[in-house]
């Protein structure tokens, strides 16, 4: 097994997710198998109980662990089967290593960081032998903060275990240009590079974020005062599409250096489907402008895999896809006419707590009414069946219990087990599900199968004892779990209205956009162009 390891330096947010999946995107293309896995400094178990604020979406894997949005990135860029040990965080070692010392695992021992909490990390950073060629292994957070200094001693250490040749280190930094003296400054860079050395750490490959091309002058004076080789001076650019980098790294030569290091060749490169991407991004197609109604549309990240799943679905109908960010709070009370004005479609995601609720009901009436494509995504569903309940049933005071216990018609509450459950961390319905489609429904038409597999985070469910009162009012059930919860509701006389209780977001990449993101996407823009 060979081992690559990424770390980021100088700032955050320089894309080292990114990287790291187009790394391994490009070990894909020479036939190669990758593992990725992610490592994050803070002590909470898991993100799942983490708000967007703090740390953006929360991404869920099939076998239910909620983990970080970087994991979207690998599933969106590579093959790899991704699961629970592919996302650490300390809280996750600490609480293996008290647990064990309670246990009395570690009797007569002192517990210490070193070398405890360092040999947890190592075994943990493990790939079994035939589950990859490759491990690809990214670090959270920047090269001198307190937290991630375990993580860098594991790794030092990791190196001298396996040989240098067996592991590549990436250092991901930025060099900022300095628009008064119109000059990119290498300094930082240096700098962080000189904190990775005094710990032992010797990288390889510097991927140098920059939003400016830079000549050989900057990447000989960057390998030189780095120790790094010109050729291991990656230019890292800005670019409009996160899924052109995969081909601008395999222009600044990534694989090969990396198969130079491992000794290993490849001789079938493959690198059409990103090729392809570019090219289709390259297509100059119609904008097509789609409403977005959630809680934060003001982050980047709180939604990132449902902007993505977007995002490829405007690809493969060859258009320019324009999210109009709304906040259901501030659409309230204003002229919807006006404000979904050249919008093809519009989508409430998934999201908990009250605020923001009335703003999306209205946003799901004013759809339903107007014959305006839409798909909702877990609250999003729910909130489109106590829309219809409201308005075409005509129950008064409907609502989902998580907002109102006292509701007189309770149309989503807590079923089965999550009734009894208190505790918070990875408690909800969690991970993939099956859902069988009803035939002949918008579900069945993009799904275009009878059973699927969808990923879920919630703990509501649609109330079963209002079924017939809504089906008899047109409210179709085209998804349902074989255990008999709602899994999907839609509009049998509207263009394209699909309610979904689970994510499919979380299963969409590039060239093969997930079916209802093609489809929702597709309906827009026929709605727009019709
Ligand atoms: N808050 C709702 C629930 O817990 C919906 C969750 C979601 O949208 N992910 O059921």
């Amino acid at each position: 097994m060979r081992y690559i390891f990424i770390s980021g330096g100088v700032v955050s947010s320089l894309g080292k997710g990114l990287t790291a999946a187009s790394v391994g995107a490009l070990l894909e293309v020479w036939g190669l198998r990758v593992a990725l896995k992610k490592f994050d400094p803070y002590l909470n178990v898991d993100p799942g109980t983490m708000s967007p604020f703090q740390h953006g979406e929360v991404y869920v894997l099939p076998d239910g662990s909620e983990t970080d949005l970087d994991l979207g990135h690998y599933e969106r860029f590579t093959n790899a089967k991704l699961a629970k040990e592919c996302s650490v965080s300390s809280g996750k070692i600490y609480e293996a290593i008290l647990r064990r010392e309670r246990e009395g695992g570690y009797l007569g021992e002192t517990v210490q960081v070193i070398p405890h909490v360092t040999d947890e990390i190592k075994r943990r950073i493990e790939v079994r032998e035939g589950d990859a060629d490759v491990a690809i292994i990214e670090l959270g957070g920047t090269v001198g903060d307190i937290e991630g200094m375990p993580y860098l001693e594991a790794m030092r250490q990791f190196i001298l275990d396996r040989g240098r040749e067996n592991v590549l280190y990436c250092h991901v930094v930025l060099l900022p240009y300095l628009r008064v003296a119109e000059e990119i400054k290498t300094k930082p860079a240096q700098q962080s590079v000189a904190l990775l050395r005094g710990m032992g750490i010797q990288p390889d490959l510097l991927f140098c974020r920059t939003e400016k091309p830079f000549g050989p002058e900057i990447r000989a004076k960057v390998g030189h005062f780095c120790n790094v080789r010109p050729e291991g001076v990656i230019q890292e650019r800005d670019v409009d599409s996160i899924y052109r980098v995969p081909a601008m790294l395999h222009e600044e030569g990534v694989d090969r250096f990396i198969l130079n290091h491992f000794g290993i060749g490849g001789s079938r490169c493959d690198l059409s489907p990103w090729e392809k991407i570019v090219e289709r991004l390259e297509r100059p197609g119609r904008k097509l402008r789609i409403a977005f109604v959630g809680k934060y549309v003001h982050l980047q990240d709180a939604y990132k895999s449902v902007y993505e799943a977007l995002t490829h679905g405007a690809l493969a109908q060859d258009r320019k896809l324009e999210i109009v960010r709304m906040d259901p709070d501030a659409i309230l009370g204003k002229n919807f006419d006006e404000i979904f004005n050249g919008c093809g479609g519009i989508l409430v995601p998934g999201g908990f707590g009250n605020r923001g609720i009335d703003g999306k009901l209205a946003a799901i009436r004013f759809g339903r009414e107007r014959r305006i494509p839409f798909l909702g995504i877990c609250l999003g569903m729910q909130l489109a069946a106590v829309e219809f309940a409201r308005n075409v049933a005509g129950l008064a005071g409907a609502h989902s219990a998580e907002f109102d216990s006292e509701c007189p018609h309770p149309i989503i509450a807590l079923m089965g087990e999550q009734r009894t459950i208190t505790a918070k961390g990875g408690t909800m319905r969690l991970g993939a599900y099956e859902c069988n489609v009803l035939e002949g429904t918008k579900l069945w038409q993009a799904y275009g199968q009878f059973r699927v597999q969808e990923r879920h985070r919630h703990r509501y469910e649609f109330n079963g004892a209002y079924r017939n009162a809504l089906e008899e009012k047109g409210l179709v059930f085209s998804g349902r779990n074989p255990t008999g919860l709602v899994e999907a509701v839609e509009l049998a006389d509207h263009p394209w209205f699909v309610g979904v209780q689970f994510h499919p977001e979380f299963q969409s990449k590039p060239l093969q956009p997930h079916p209802l993101f093609r489809d929702f996407v597709c309906a827009a823009r026929n709605f727009l162009e019709a």
